[in-house]
C-alpha cells in the first residue's frame, strides 16, 4: 500500500490523499495537509489514435495537403525496414510514458508494399514496454491499400492473428468508397474485432460517408465496436443535421475520436485556412458520444511536430473545440475517464503543476506515472514482477 499526499484534482478545491492497495484506488480523502499543492493528481493519459510506425520518420516534411502527405508516406513505404519501424515506435511509446500515457491505439500500416513489416516492428517494441504501457494495435489498411480487395482481407486477418485487435481503413481514398466502408465492416464481423475507421477526414458535405457507417454498423451489430476517427465534415454541416447524425452515433455506441492538431494543420490547407476542421466535440457529447483526443501523426509527412504528448493535444483540443470544464477535458485526454475513483485500476499521472488550468498552461515536464499501481518510467519501467515505490505526492 502507498499514499500520495497533498495533491490537487481537476474540478475539485483543495488538497487530497489518493491510496493505492496493489493495482487499485483504494481511497481518496481530504488531506491533512492544507498548504497549496505542488503536484496535479489525474488519470492516466490515453493516445487514442496514433501512427507510432511512421513517427519521427520526416520531421522536416512540411505537406501541401493530406493528399500530398499521402504520397510522400507512400513514396518511402519500400524501405522502411522492421528495425528501423522499432526503433520509431519504441520512440514513440517512451516519450508517451514520459508524458504519463498509459493506453495508446495505434494505427499500423498493412498494404501489398509494407506486408507484416510494420506489425512486426510495432509488436516488437511493444512487447518490450507492456509492462509500463498498454498498446492496442490497428491493422490499418491505409491510403494505399482497399479492403474490398481479396489481397487486402488476407493481410489484415494475418494482421490480427499476429496480435492487431483492431482493423482500419481510409475508405475515402478508396476507388469506391462505400464498397470498400462495407467491405470492412464485414471483415471486422467475420473476424470478431473491433474497428477504428479514418472517416470524413474532409469537408466536403456532399461525399460524407458517416451515415452509412452508422447504418452499416448497426445493421451487422457492431454497436459498442466501431470508432470513427477524424469525422472532419461534420463541423460543414448544417448544425442541426449533424447533431441529428452525433444522436445516431450515439445510439449505435460509436466513439468519436478527434485529433485537434492534424485536424486544424491540414484541413482547408492551402491557402490563408477559414475552417477549423475539427468535428464538433461540444455537440458530441452532449449527444452522449463517446469522444477520445489522440494525437495521430507525430513527426512525419502528415505533421512535422508533436512527441506524444496528450496533454498538449488536450491544450490544443481545449482552444479548438472550446470544452472548458476539467471533467470534460480529463475524459477527452484520458481515454473517457472524468476523474480518479475509488476502486479503479490506478492508472494515473502526477503533474507537477498547483491545480489543472495550471497543468494545461504550462504543460510541464517532470511527471511521475503509475501503471497499474506501479511507478513508471524511463528510468523505472518495471518488470511484470517488479516492486516500486509510492512518492510522497507533496515532497
Ligand atoms: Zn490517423
Amino acid at each position: 500500500m502507498g499514499v500520495i499526499r497533498g495533491v490537487a484534482l481537476g474540478g475539485r478545491q483543495g488538497a487530497f490523499d489518493i491510496t493505492i492497495e496493489g493495482d487499485r484506488v483504494s481511497a481518496i480523502a481530504a488531506s491533512a495537509d492544507a498548504s497549496t499543492p505542488r503536484w496535479l493528481a489525474m488519470p492516466s493519459l490515453v493516445n487514442f489514435h496514433a501512427h507510432a510506425n511512421r513517427a519521427f520518420a520526416a520531421p522536416a516534411q512540411r505537406p501541401t495537403s493530406l493528399t500530398d502527405a499521402v504520397a510522400a508516406a507512400g513514396r518511402e513505404r519500400a524501405s522502411a525496414t522492421v528495425e528501423i519501424i522499432r526503433q520509431r515506435a519504441a520512440r514513440l511509446f517512451r516519450s508517451s510514458i514520459e508524458h504519463g500515457v498509459s493506453l495508446i491505439r495505434t494505427h499500423t500500416d498493412v498494404d501489398l508494399v509494407t506486408g507484416m513489416r510494420a506489425i512486426d516492428g510495432v509488436l516488437a517494441a511493444a512487447s518490450d514496454l507492456r509492462a509500463a504501457l498498454d498498446i492496442e494495435v490497428v491493422a490499418f489498411a491505409n491510403a494505399c491499400a482497399d479492403p474490398a480487395r481479396v489481397e487486402m482481407q488476407a493481410l489484415l486477418t494475418e494482421a490480427v492473428a499476429q496480435g492487431a485487435s483492431l482493423i482500419g481503413a481510409v475508405p475515402a481514398l478508396c476507388r469506391e468508397p462505400a464498397v470498400s466502408l462495407d467491405a470492412l465492416l464485414d471483415l471486422a464481423v467475420a473476424l470478431d474485432v473491433a474497428v477504428d475507421i479514418h472517416l470524413d477526414e474532409h469537408l466536403d458535405v456532399d461525399s460524407a460517408l458517416i451515415e452509412q457507417l452508422v447504418e452499416g454498423s448497426v445493421a451487422r451489430r457492431l454497436e459498442g465496436r466501431v470508432s470513427v476517427s477524424h469525422a472532419c465534415v461534420l463541423s460543414a454541416m448544417d448544425r442541426d443535421h449533424a447533431r441529428r447524425l452525433l444522436d445516431r452515433m450515439a445510439a449505435a455506441a460509436i466513439t468519436l475520436v478527434v485529433l485537434p492538431e492534424l485536424n486544424l494543420y491540414l484541413q482547408g490547407r492551402g491557402g490563408a485556412p477559414r475552417e477549423r476542421g475539427i468535428a464538433p466535440v461540444i455537440d458530441a457529447i452532449a449527444a452522449g458520444v463517446p469522444v477520445r483526443f489522440g494525437t495521430d501523426n507525430v513527426r512525419d509527412w502528415f505533421f512535422p511536430f508533436g512527441d506524444g504528448d496528450m496533454l498538449e493535444t488536450g491544450y490544443v483540443g481545449a482552444i479548438a473545440s472550446h470544452v472548458d470544464g476539467a471533467d470534460d477535458l480529463q475524459a477527452l485526454m484520458c481515454g473517457g475517464r472524468r476523474c480518479i475513483a475509488v476502486g479503479e485500476v490506478a492508472n494515473l499521472v502526477l503533474v507537477p503543476a498547483s491545480s489543472f488550468d495550471d497543468a494545461i498552461a504550462r504543460r510541464p515536464a517532470g511527471r511521475v506515472s503509475y501503471h497499474r499501481g506501479q511507478r513508471v518510467g524511463v528510468d523505472a519501467i518495471p518488470t511484470s514482477s517488479g516492486e516500486t515505490e509510492l512518492v510522497d505526492g507533496a515532497q
